[in-house]
């Protein structure tokens, strides 16, 4: 599936990306990336939690690359905390869209609670835009692949770029494992593949 230039991203994905971001970056530096990725009309003005269209995809985009503008070097690590606090943001307020309402995973083996989360978060972001792609794929590791991702949209780029997606992802895992596990992204749209994928390593020691 190719990216197509009306694709947007709904208010409530729109909300939950501001908000994460502000959170991480605070209040003057989500303000900085909205004027540097011409969302300006943001400022102090966030999109309600529907799912209405909220913006265009590829506006979308542009944020995160301005987000790793801001930051230089820094910018990688800056999206991944975003990312985590976006997927915290989910788990407080669309624990129902994420299929996490009351429920307990506790008795059910690690590799069963990592597909249950991420086939949960898959599960939200069709609610969230019937034209998303995204599916688990299961073989040696556990993988995470999306062909409409939101992230690289209309961006390219000589390695992998979605790092607010490894945040979210590693967040989801260390969240129904209580573990932190290596997320390394394997392919992206912006250097060419057909897809984004996100491979669930090793358990990372943090002894
Ligand atoms: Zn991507």
């Amino acid at each position: 599936m190719a990216h197509r230039d009306d694709d947007v991203i709904v208010n409530a994905l729109v909300r939950q990306a501001l908000s994460s971001t502000q959170e991480v970056m605070g209040e003057n530096g989500l303000n900085a990336v909205l004027r540097a990725s011409g969302l300006e009309r943001f400022i102090g003005n966030f999109p309600p939690n529907d799912l209405a269209p909220g913006i265009k995809t590829a506006d979308y985009a542009r944020l995160n690359q301005a987000i790793e503008d801001f930051y230089g070097r820094g910018g990688r690590g800056m999206l991944r905390r975003i990312g985590k606090a976006s997927f915290q943001y989910g788990v407080r307020e669309q624990a129902a869209m994420l299929g996490i309402a009351g429920v307990a995973l506790k008795l059910l083996p690690e590799k069963q609670r990592i597909k249950f989360i991420l086939n949960g978060m898959v599960g939200a972001l069709k609610k969230s835009n019937p034209n998303v792609n995204a599916w688990l794929e299961e073989g040696e590791r556990l993988a995470y692949i999306e062909d409409t991702c939101a992230i690289c949209h209309s961006r390219t780029s000589d390695g992998p770029i979605c790092h607010l997606y490894v945040g979210s992802i590693s967040e989801a895992v260390q969240w129904a494992t209580g573990r932190s596990f290596e997320i390394t992204e394997t392919h992206c749209m912006a250097k060419g593949d057909p897809y984004c994928r996100f491979e669930v390593g090793e358990a990372v020691n943090h002894g």
